[in-house]
């Protein structure tokens, strides 16, 4: 049981596809306690028999990132349940839908800011909130997409915002290394969830993606979830300000790679299917 003896809170959980309750469903089979938290009423219900599963015992709080009184609200909720904790997940992102398609230069100031607070400083506020109540040997960790290095079809101002979150991975890694809290990010492929829908074209990606990683497959929440719980526990101690790739090694490719047929034509097509 890699995890036993850890606690922690997971937030980002909108359903059981969601690429968190991955990560949190891999910590508790490995002995991990948890609280988790939902963003308003309407997801309450619905996340309150995943919170039942996932062995949370009524460690079930609203936290939208946007309202800083419910981060200190949230910590004063896990103070009490737990003391300290262990481990913080940070699954969260969000863009205006303008932001997700269409024209780049398009984006409004309003949807930047927006997509910026909630999907970047918020990891900053929480990780600094909850810092009173981390144990000495803590970890942090958070989602990333190859779409913050490098430029993806439509996934835009996210892109933007992964690649400011992938940075504040690393200062927040080097500011809290001296209390001994490690601080990674998982930069995971494509993954069909409430949050992917959003973008536009997203199942061309999923077939981009595993017609050209070196897997040839698209990656599961259970392997994400697997990975992450790795970062989350003692395994890793000497690792942070890691950007750690569960993408099937996607983000290796320099050119994919294309097999040829008899007659010299390639066997993959643009839209990664086999002819
Ligand atoms: P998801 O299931 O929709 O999870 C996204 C979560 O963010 C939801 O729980 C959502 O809550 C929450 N959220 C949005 N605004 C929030 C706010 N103001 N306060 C608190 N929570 C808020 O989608 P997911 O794909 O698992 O996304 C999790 C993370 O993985 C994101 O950072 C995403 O960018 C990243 N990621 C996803 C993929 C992919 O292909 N799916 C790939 C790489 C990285 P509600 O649903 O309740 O609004």
């Amino acid at each position: 049981m890699i995890m036993k003896g850890k606690k922690g809170v997971v937030l980002g959980i909108a359903n059981k596809k969601s690429i968190a309750y991955g990560i949190a469903k891999a910590c508790q089979d490995q002995g991990a306690e948890m609280a988790i938290t939902f963003l308003n009423e309407r997801f309450e219900k619905k996340l309150e028999p995943v919170a039942e599963e996932l062995g949370c015992n009524g460690r079930f709080y609203p936290c939208d990132v946007s309202k800083p009184e419910e981060i200190k609200a949230l910590k004063a909720s896990l103070e009490k349940d737990f003391g300290e904790i262990d481990f913080i997940v940070h699954s969260i992102a969000f863009a205006p839908k303008e932001g997700l398609s269409g024209r780049f230069t398009d984006i409004s100031k309003e949807a930047f800011e927006v997509a910026m607070d909630i999907s970047v400083y918020s990891l900053i506020e929480i990780t600094r909130e909850l810092k009173p109540i981390l144990s000495d040997k803590a970890s942090v960790l958070t989602l990333s997409y190859y779409g913050g290095v490098k430029y993806i079809p439509n996934y835009n101002l996210m892109g933007v915002a992964k690649a400011a979150l992938e940075m504040t991975v690393k200062y927040l890694a080097e500011d809290l290394g001296r209390d001994g809290i490690r601080v990674n990010a998982i930069s995971a492929g494509p993954i069909k969830t409430l949050a992917a829908a959003g973008i536009g074209d997203f199942s061309f990606m999923l077939k981009w993606n595993a017609a050209h990683s070196p897997l040839k497959k698209n990656v599961t929440i259970e392997e994400v979830g697997n990975s992450g719980m790795y970062l989350l526990s003692d395994l890793s101690s000497a690792v942070t300000g890691e950007i750690h790739y569960v993408d099937g090694g996607f983000n290796i490719m320099g050119m994919p790679a294309v097999e040829f047929d008899e007659d010299g034509k390639p066997t993959i097509a643009w839209n990664g299917e086999s002819k």
